[in-house]
């Protein structure tokens, strides 16, 4: 497995492998590795023969007064699972070699970024979209391997992709969680005793609303509320939003008709988690 940090050099190792006819997968993350990551690798492993992991805690996709600093890290430990998950290539690279000095591109998109957490991160989707492009053009993938668990992000980079034309095949990896239910995260590690055991409720409250569905209600309003009941027994959970949105465009939805995505998200203590289910119609 090499271990690269210099843009150029990626970029060259990327056009070696597609002389020599070899397809490219890629598996973006912000490392501290768990699960939910080496799914995504497992996944991009079976479908590619090069694969490319690149570990980049993304400062411009965090506000001021997010966590960017003590974003958890562990390298030595990433490495290795990244070698047991068969990855070719780590790009890992400094801050300075993504945005050097005279930085000033931004790559922006419009509605699909304005709800949820567009709403609660302002920026965010921004800086997601503008490192993700820098990535796709630094690796050259033919397939990109993105969680659900981040369900606009992965909306987002569909749209992106489309777009601007990037030719790069996205496939969405399923939400791996604990054996409790709670969705796998780096930012789980933050969470006090009491906290964890609370952050149940975000799933837990969804599957409330999953079940009602099954039992006939269609309607948002009601859905909802019985994902609110759940999340609010939970004394340590601070709601930022629970929305139920269409599942391609998300855009708001009265009734669910077609498939749609119940996406929360909530503080505990300083931690944000987010959680989602797709509600099949
Ligand atoms: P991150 O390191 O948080 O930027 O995540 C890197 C990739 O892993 C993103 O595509 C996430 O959606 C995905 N991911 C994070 N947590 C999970 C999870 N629990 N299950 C599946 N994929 C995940």
């Amino acid at each position: 497995m090499q271990v690269l940090k210099a843009p150029a050099e990626v970029q060259a190792w990327a056009r070696q492998q597609a002389r020599e006819g070899k397809r490219i997968g890629l598996v973006p993350t912000m490392g501290y590795l768990h699960e939910g990551h080496l799914s995504l690798l497992r996944k991009a492993r079976s479908l590619c023969d090069s694969l490319v992991m690149t570990l980049f805690v993304n400062p411009s996709q965090f506000g001021p007064g997010e966590d960017l600093d003590r974003y958890p890290r562990d390298e030595d430990g990433d490495l290795s699972k990244a070698m047991a998950c068969g990855v070719d290539l780590v790009f890992m690279p400094a801050a300075a070699d993504m945005y050097p000095k005279g930085f000033q591109t931004k790559v922006s998109l419009g509605a699909l970024t304005e709800p949820m957490c567009g709403a609660s991160r302002p920026g965010h989707f921004d800086g997601v979209a503008t490192v993700v492009s820098k990535l796709f053009l630094i690796t050259r993938p033919d397939l990109a391997v993105f969680g659900q668990k981040d369900f606009q992000q992965l909306a987002v980079i569909r749209r992106l992709v489309s777009d601007l034309n990037f030719g790069i095949e996205i496939i969405a990896g399923p939400i791996v969680r604990e054996e409790d239910g709670v969705a796998m995260s780096s930012r789980n590690v933050y969470l006090s005793p009491d906290a964890r055991k609370q952050a149940r409720c975000l799933v837990r409250g969804l599957r409330a609303a999953e079940q009602r569905l099954a039992e006939g209600t269609r309607d948002a309003s009601t859905l909802l509320a019985a994902a609110r009941a759940v999340i609010g027994a939970a004394p340590l959970a601070k709601l930022d939003y629970l929305e139920l949105r269409d599942a391609e465009t998300l855009e708001s939805v009265r009734t669910v008709s077609k498939p749609a995505v119940l996406a929360v998200a909530a503080k505990f203590g300083h931690t944000r988690l987010i959680d989602n289910l797709v509600l099949q119609a």
